[in-house]
């Protein structure tokens, strides 16, 4: 049997323990956008929504608060993300992601471009534009499916 290691709930083919867990817990700091964007999709997958708060940029963060989050992403199942850029500058950066979900057995799709600031040698979030392909889809039944698994969507979650 071939040792399959289990990718972190951002996609990187590493265990979550080496990957998205150390930032999410403190223990490093996200070394640029694109892994605080990865830390904070993970953080929706396993809920930490305190997590999400924290990395939002002083001025965004101070409109909201951990309950507002919550219930915001309730009934969202957040399944699978993909990047597809980071452009990256000094104090700023920007990453285009598409985050797939499902809300009550149905998929969506969220396609945004996000914008990143670094404030005290951090990187946090400050806001995104929801692209125009975002909504619904029916995902092929051939296709690998969203949540990760490895197998073909119609023998996995489309069953
Ligand atoms: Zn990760
Ligand atoms: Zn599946």
């Amino acid at each position: 049997m071939t040792n399959i290691t289990k990718n972190c709930f951002c996609g990187n083919q590493r265990p979550f323990e080496q990957c998205c867990q150390p930032i999410i817990s403190g223990k490093t700091a996200a070394q640029n956008a694109e892994q605080l964007m990865r830390s904070r999709f993970t953080a929706y997958v396993i809920e930490d929504f305190p997590y999400i708060l924290q990395t939002y940029a002083s001025q965004q963060r101070s409109g909201l608060t951990v309950s507002q989050l919550t219930d915001s992403a309730q009934n969202t199942q957040w399944l699978h993300l993909q990047v597809l850029a980071h452009h990256p500058q000094l104090n700023t950066a920007q990453v285009e992601f598409k985050g797939f979900y499902q809300v009550d057995g149905r998929y969506y799709v969220m396609h945004e471009l996000s914008d990143f600031v670094r404030e005290d040698e951090k990187w946090c979030y400050t806001t995104g534009v929801i692209q125009k392909d975002s909504g619904e889809f029916s995902p092929e039944r051939n296709s690998q499916c969203l949540c990760g698994s490895g197998k073909k969507f119609k023998k996995c979650c489309g069953t």
